[in-house]
C-alpha cells in the first residue's frame, strides 16, 4: 500500500516531519488549503505557536475539513503545539482548537528556566531503547481520561505522550531527533497495525 503523509505546514516545524516521513520512505505533502488534504492516509500537526496555528487554520478554514476526516476515521499525529491543537482541554487557552483527544494540556508549563531540554524517556510501545526527546516550550498532559491512555512519562510522573485510537500525541519533539522509532509507530496505526 502506498501511503501519503500531510503535514500540516500552516507554520512551525513541518519541513522536519516531512524530512523524517521520507527517510522512512513514506511520501509527505505539505497541507496550507483544505483540498491539499484530499487523498491523505494520515496528518502531522507539528510544533510551533499554537495560537498562530490557530489564526491560520482559521484563515484557510480547515478545522471543520480535519474534524471531519478524523471523525471518518483520518489517523493524526499532533507533536507540541499539534499536541495542544488536539486536546480537548487547554488550561488558560483562548485559541480556537481541533478539540479530539480526552486529555487536558497545560502550555508552557515546564517554566522558563527549563524552557528547553533534551532527556531520555522510556516508551514501552517503541522498545527497550529509551527515546532521546526533545522539549521546545513544551506543554505537558495533566490528566489522561479514558480512551486516551498514557504511552510515555517523566521520571516525575509528568504525561509526556499519549494514544486515543488512531490519535497520538507528544509534548516533545521527535521529528528534531535522527530516532525515526515514533514516526514509523505512527505509519503503523494509518496501516492500521
Ligand atoms: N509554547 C508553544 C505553544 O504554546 C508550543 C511550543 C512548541 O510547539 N515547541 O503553542
Amino acid at each position: 500500500m502506498t501511503l501519503k503523509i500531510g503535514v500540516l505546514a500552516s507554520q512551525g516545524a513541518f519541513a522536519e516531519h516531512v524530512a523524517s516521513m521520507e527517510k522512512l520512505g513514506t511520501a509527505a505533502a505539505e497541507i496550507r488549503l483544505p483540498q491539499e488534504l484530499d487523498g491523505v492516509d494520515g496528518l502531522i500537526i507539528p510544533g510551533g505557536e499554537s495560537t498562530t496555528i490557530s489564526l491560520l487554520m482559521n484563515s484557510y478554514d480547515l478545522f471543520t475539513k480535519i474534524k471531519t476526516m478524523v471523525k471518518a476515521g483520518l489517523p493524526l499525529f499532533g507533536t507540541c503545539a499539534g499536541m495542544i491543537m488536539m486536546a480537548k482541554t487547554v488550561i488558560g487557552n483562548h485559541s480556537e482548537t481541533l478539540g479530539l483527544m480526552d486529555i487536558t494540556v497545560k502550555r508552557n508549563a515546564f517554566g522558563r528556566q527549563v524552557d528547553s531540554f533534551e532527556t531520555e524517556v522510556d516508551i514501552p510501545v517503541l522498545g527497550k531503547k529509551p527515546f532521546p526527546a526533545v522539549f521546545i516550550r513544551a506543554p505537558l498532559i495533566t490528566s489522561c481520561e479514558s480512551p486516551a491512555e498514557v504511552l510515555a512519562g517523566l521520571k516525575d510522573g509528568t504525561i509526556v505522550a499519549a494514544r486515543e485510537g488512531k490519535l497520538l500525541v507528544t509534548s516533545f519533539h521527535p521529528e528534531l531527533t535522527v530516532d525515526l522509532r515514533f514516526h514509523k509507530y505512527f505509519l503503523d496505526i494509518v496501516k492500521g497495525k
